[in-house]
């Protein structure tokens, strides 16, 4: 464009003074000042608006008519003068942006600047705008942006897409789901965003783009093809909060999913498996029951009819297979309880009673009335056995198994010493046990003899079901009883502790909890 200054003779000189004052830029008239080469050594300033003096820190009076050599002297390396000269000798106009440091005023800026032709071969107009403020926030948001752009693509599985407010997709970076046409992150570049996804979802996400842009934020799953995510659509906003676009984040789960499901089919096929060994066990022992009693009256038969047909000998053996068929009772017996019990965690299903464990310890001690006086037992009951809410006949058959093991479990000829205690702690101060809820109160109930102990090595082993640390001969039993304890602290949401050192005594630890559980 050339600048027809001739077009003044029309207008008043005052009036386009008045004109080129108003405006934002600095504007100066250059004339070129040659040599006897007539190489341009320098430039006069023919005119000078009130912007370029405030810019420069220089009067236009003191401007007009002195040379640049003069009024700008070489302090810093530029093109400016060079791209003048270029201007007037090619009668080219020149764009571009300049770093620049007013001598006067010491200020570093940034210019938008222009260099016109006068088109008289010896003059330029250069008119500049300041955008330092505007050059430092874009160098800012590049830097954001190229933080941004680094995170999204190297963070696996996940995907970001930025829209403009026309809908335009301005960047895409990281693996494109299956809801895209294509997944090259490139391929969408400057497309409307509608026109880039699978015609079967473009309805649901021209509805998330566009209240998006309004201000909504949308967080939900979702599938397509292979791809199942999480994602995110909501607007960005400038400092003033406004939107001005809209940012898609999909986190890529198909694997999580894969994962998650495979541990939920592991499970149901785990949770299948102890039901039909439960049930099992609950059959067979049931109907073993049975034919045991037919062993059992057929001994009994023998004794009582053929006792004398039968020789030393003979009464010897009808007397172990009884003794056999007893322990065999007490086995099934054993067994079949165990099996009835509920599976861990049903009974927090149901609604529990409240049982006051002081007066159903008073009851089993009524019960195990014949082992005590046999044994001359002492036992003691309480302080502070609380009430908990549980099923009172599973906790029955809890500390009954611990009492009895508590008299059984002494040297002959050592008389049996019991207490049950309770107290109440937080399940935060009960650091052994992994299974325990911090926030959740437990009535611990504890067990304490003065019998033979158990030796540390053997504390997880006592409580498999089975488990016997000592022979027939020396200790009667199933091995059933404290994996019935176990379970049936379970069952409460609670869990069993035991502290013990050989030939020191046992203490049992129940722990139940004084809530339901969560
Ligand atoms: P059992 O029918 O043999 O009593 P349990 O399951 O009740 O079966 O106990 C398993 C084993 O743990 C017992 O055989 C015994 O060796 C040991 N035990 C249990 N309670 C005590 C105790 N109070 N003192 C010493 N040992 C015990």
């Amino acid at each position: 464009m050339n600048v027809n200054i001739a077009n003044s003779t029309q207008t008043p000189p005052s009036l386009w003074q008045k004109a080129l004052d108003q405006s934002a830029s600095g504007i100066i008239v250059y004339k070129a000042v040659r040599d006897q080469y007539g190489e341009i050594e320098t430039y006069t300033v023919q005119l000078a608006n009130h912007r370029a003096e405030q810019v420069l820190g220089i009067d236009r009076n003191e401007m007009l008519g002195r040379t640049a050599a003069e009024l700008f002297p070489p302090t810093q390396a530029t093109t400016l003068w060079d791209d003048i000269a270029e201007v007037i000798e090619t009668g080219e106009a020149h764009h571009a942006e300049l770093f620049y440091k007013i001598s006067r005023t010491q200020q570093e800026l940034w210019f938008d600047l222009s260099i016109e032709p006068l088109g008289d071969g010896q003059s330029a107009v250069v008119s500049f705008t300041d955008i330092t403020a505007l050059k430092k926030m874009t160098q800012t948001l590049m830097g954001e942006a190229i933080l941004f752009k680094a995170l999204s693509s190297n963070v696996p599985g996940m995907c970001v897409v930025v829209v403009s407010f026309f809908q335009k997709v301005l960047s895409a970076t990281g693996d494109l789901p299956g809801l895209y046409t294509s997944r090259d992150a490139d391929d969408l570049l400057g497309k409307r965003i509608v026109d880039v996804i699978l015609p079967e979802y473009q309805d649901d996400w021209k509805r998330y783009i566009s209240t998006a842009l309004r201000g909504e934020e949308h967080n939900f799953s979702d599938h397509w093809g292979g791809w199942r995510c999480e994602c995110y659509v909501g607007p960005v906003r400038n400092e003033r909060g406004d939107v001005v676009m809209a940012l898609c984040v999909y986190r890529n789960t198909s694997e999580q999913f894969r994962q998650q499901q495979t541990l939920q089919r592991m499970n149901n096929e785990l949770q299948q498996s102890n039901r039909s060994l439960e049930q099992f066990a609950y059959v067979a022992s049931h109907d073993l029951q049975e034919p045991l009693r037919k062993i059992k009256s057929f001994g009994d038969l023998l004794n009582k009819r053929y006792a004398d047909d039968l020789d030393e000998e003979g009464t010897d053996i009808v007397h172990r297979m009884q003794s056999a068929a007893d322990r065999m009772d007490t086995l099934i017996r054993s067994l079949l309880a165990y099996a009835r019990l509920s599976s861990p965690g049903g009974l927090a299903q149901q609604q529990p009673d409240l049982v006051a464990l002081e007066d159903l310890l008073i009851c089993i001690q009524n019960d195990l009335e014949v082992i005590i006086s046999e044994r001359d037992a002492l036992i003691t009951i309480g302080p502070y056995l609380p009430t908990v809410p549980g099923d009172a006949t599973q906790l029955r058959q809890l500390f009954q198994n611990l009492l009895t093991n508590a008299i059984k479990f002494t040297q002959p000829s050592q008389r049996p010493e019991v207490k049950v205690m309770g107290q109440l702690v937080e399940g935060k101060d009960v650091p052994e046990y992994p299974d325990v809820e911090h926030s959740q109160t437990y009535a611990r109930i504890s067990v304490q003899d003065n019998g033979i102990g158990i030796a540390p090595e053997n504390f997880d082993k006592i409580f498999g079901l089975f488990s016997r640390l000592h022979g027939r001969q020396q200790f009667t039993g199933s091995g059933i009883g404290l994996a019935t304890c176990k379970r049936v602290a379970e069952n409460h949401g609670g869990f069993i502790t035991v502290e013990s050192a050989l030939n020191h005594g046992t203490t049992f630890h129940v722990y139940l909890p004084m809530g339901i559980k969560k």
